[in-house]
């Protein structure tokens, strides 16, 4: 089995913006089923379609929590086309931020606790949603991505500057662009 390859911090792929998806066509249906099994090979939470190389408004994600047993537990993938995100709350929070495109770094990123999305699933019906906590953040975190924007972008000037020698390590080692 060969799944989609992520592209790694210091790619300028993962700067640019993706297009609007205009028509559900078997060849995006084909893709968004791709990057589901990517996310959860890579053992993600989301993944965007310009973290794979494809500039596309289109990513998957899929819920995380704790369980009584003190055990992270992973919900079902969603496919996400064509997001709008709106109505962020003036209420934010801080956690910890992890991206398949910069392994195995971890950065504070203040959010707003809840966000509006609109977005087409892969049928081309329009849904919307209230989204709290972690899912709004992953989807904040995923729609970034179509605009070109990382967490780390996110992090304040004081953790950004702690983290430089990493983003640097990150490049060298993954990045083959
Ligand atoms: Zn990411």
């Amino acid at each position: 089995m060969k799944y989609l390859p992520i592209h790694y911090y210091g790619d300028p792929v993962l700067r640019k913006k993706g297009e609007p998806i205009e028509k559900i066509t078997p060849e995006i249906v084909a893709f968004a089923e791709d990057l589901v099994k990517a996310m959860i090979h890579y053992n993600g939470v989301g993944l965007a379609a310009p973290q794979v190389g494809k500039l596309l408004r289109i990513y998957v994600f899929r819920d995380e929590w704790l369980d009584e047993e003190g055990k992270y537990q992973l919900g079902e993938p969603n496919i996400v086309i064509n997001p709008i995100l709106s109505d962020p709350s003036k209420e934010t929070e801080s956690m910890l931020e992890g991206c398949l495109s910069l392994p195995k770094l971890h950065v504070p990123v203040t959010r707003p606790k809840k966000i509006h999305i609109r977005y087409q699933n892969l049928k081309g019906e329009f849904i919307e949603k209230d989204l709290i906590g972690f899912l709004a953040r992953v989807n904040m975190h995923e729609n970034d991505h179509l605009n070109g924007v990382l967490h780390i972008d996110r992090a304040t000037p004081k953790d950004r500057k702690a983290i430089e020698p990493e983003l640097q390590r990150i490049k060298k080692q993954y990045c083959n662009v």
